[in-house]
């Protein structure tokens, strides 16, 4: 993650020691965070995902791909049914 270089420092605090007004280095940590957070559950999202699609056989053309996946469960619920 970018924010990585800054080891230890807040993102107010790299806000702040660059000059940037308190309220507005505030409201930009506020919004940071959020994305951070955004981040994680999208990262966590994605991690998912890929479990999920190690689970299944490969797509013969792309390897992991979502819309294989999606057609290999239809035929699998198809035959079930
Ligand atoms: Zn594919």
């Amino acid at each position: 993650m970018i924010l990585n270089r800054y080891d230890g420092e807040t993102p107010q605090e790299i806000l702040e020691s660059q000059g940037v007004t308190q309220q507005y280095a505030a409201d930009l940590a506020e919004k940071v965070t959020a994305i951070q957070e955004e981040l994680r559950v999208t990262e966590e999202i994605l991690k998912e995902r890929d479990r999920l699609l190690r689970e299944i056989p490969e797509c013969s053309a792309h390897g992991q791909c979502v819309p294989h996946a999606i057609q290999w469960v239809k035929e699998r619920k198809a035959q079930a049914a």
